[in-house]
């Protein structure tokens, strides 16, 4: 970290302004002090809040989830995207013709094994240590205890449920992971907890997760401003650029004179990117959580399920279910039905749930949004309009994960570094 300066001191260090104080924002900030940059956070909200996706996310640091969401074969499930609004994927039919250019790309994307490869090599170089990488910054920031490093669970109810996830596994194994098979026996053994109906368990030892995503993120701000970088409550609205040089970042309350900017918006980065010079197509991919507070009944490892495709974690303030993917847009009200279906899933999954869940039982529920490019890579580059404006944004369903190296790779962009990993496959204008 950076030592702080005398306040008499005329501060000479080139000025980045990270918009947006998520998981990627938070640990951009840190890396720019890091690299003896002088920093301002621009967020209107709490950094770590429930605004954020980074908040209620399901805490996993799954290094092994490298499969784009859309795989091929996909296009024949969208009549039942469409027609079962409360399946565990929908798209809302008035939304449709927005999202239209959004969905055929996504189909597209994942429309062939090769493709769905190229994806997950480039997702490993992304995510393969970010376990590691998290807990030496949780570390760093504090709060040591809210990273956990022991593995990850699938459960599935049968090998021909297995089976049918084979292209995945084949991938995740060529890219490098790795992973064990618990039989019935084994799984009862490990998960007691769990529902008869599950039969088989793939357990991914070097996978981890986080216990609290909002107050890790909370945390890392925290870290950051204790080390020098300024926070800033406002909205970020534009830029404004002189001969290609950014001057100032504008915002709801006046602009920020900068040398640099990073847009790690999450899923309302696009109007900045297209200030930028660079129109992208994210889409809010909205996904919802419940929590079960006061209860002992659970999973002992983090589980996903693949019948009701919802992960289940333990998070500090009770049991979490996290899933559902709606296509709806950043705006439209959350249908808390779609909350009903993870806790009645949860549920079914935890039998034991059913008879101590009373009406007393608090249950918290939560809308966010993932930030999804079509592709399921993010965008991590400069916009057009100057190379000193950053894009970092479009983590889709991996953003808590992904962000302890894309912190890194945007200030090696920063400071003219060579980036540690190739970002080619992230270019925010591989669609135009
Ligand atoms: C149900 C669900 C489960 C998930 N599970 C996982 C998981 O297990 N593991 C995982 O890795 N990922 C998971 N994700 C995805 C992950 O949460 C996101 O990819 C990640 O949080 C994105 O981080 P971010 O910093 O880009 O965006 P966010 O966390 O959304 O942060 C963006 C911030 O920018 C601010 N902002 C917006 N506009 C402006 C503006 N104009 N000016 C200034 N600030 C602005 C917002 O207020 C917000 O605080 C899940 C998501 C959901 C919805």
């Amino acid at each position: 970290m950076t030592a702080e300066l005398p306040a008499s001191t005329r501060d000479l260090r080139r000025h980045v302004v990270v918009i947006g104080a998520g998981a990627v924002g938070c640990v951009t900030a840190i890396e720019a002090l890091r690299a003896g940059l002088r920093v301002s956070l621009v967020e209107p909200d709490p950094p770590g809040g429930s605004q954020a996706s980074s908040y209620g996310n399901a805490g996993w640091l799954s290094s092994h989830s490298v499969i784009p969401p859309a795989l091929p074969g996909a296009w024949r499930k969208v009549p039942s995207w469409l027609a079962d609004p409360l399946g565990p994927l929908s798209v809302r039919w008035r939304y449709l013709p927005s999202a239209l250019p959004w969905l055929l790309r996504y189909l597209v994307a994942g429309s062939t094994e090769a493709r769905v490869l190229r994806t997950a090599k480039a997702l490993r170089t992304l995510i393969a240590d970010a376990p590691h990488l998290h807990a030496s910054l949780a570390k760093e920031a504090g709060v040591p205890q809210l990273i956990e490093q022991r593995g990850l669970l699938h459960a599935y109810r049968s090998r021909a449920e297995f089976e049918a996830d084979a292209l995945g596994w084949r991938v995740r194994k060529e890219v490098g992971v790795r992973w064990q098979e618990w039989q019935e026996d084994a799984l009862r053994e490990q998960e007691p907890d769990l529902d008869a109906r599950y039969t088989l368990g793939i357990f991914v030892p070097e996978a981890g997760h986080c216990r609290n995503p909002g107050e890790y993120v909370a945390a890392l701000a925290g870290h950051a401003q204790a080390h020098g970088a300024s926070r800033v409550a406002a909205r970020a609205t534009g830029f404004r650029i002189v001969g290609g040089r950014l001057r100032s970042v504008r915002t709801d309350v006046g602009d920020i004179d900068c040398d640099l900017a990073v847009v790690c918006a999450g899923a309302r980065s696009a109007a900045l990117a297209a200030a930028a010079g660079s129109p992208v197509p994210l889409e809010s991919e909205r996904g919802y959580h419940v929590v079960i507070k006061d209860t002992t009944v659970g999973p002992r490892t983090p589980v996903m399920v693949a019948d009701g495709k919802l992960i289940v974690n333990w998070m500090e303030g009770g049991l979490r279910a996290a899933g559902q993917v709606e296509i709806a847009g950043l705006e439209a009200a959350p249908n808390w039905r779609r909350a009903e279906i993870l806790h009645r899933h949860l549920k079914s999954m935890f039998p034991q749930l059913s008879q101590i869940a009373s009406e007393n039982t608090a249950v918290q529920r939560w809308l966010g949004h993932r930030p999804s490019m079509p592709d399921g890579l993010p965008c991590i580059g400069p916009a057009r309009a100057s190379s000193d404006i950053l894009l970092a944004f479009g983590h889709g369903h991996v953003g808590l994960c992904a962000s302890a190296r894309t912190g890194r790779l945007t200030t090696q962009l920063l400071t003219g570094a060579t980036p540690e990993i190739d970002l080619a496959p992230f270019d925010p204008h591989r669609f135009s």
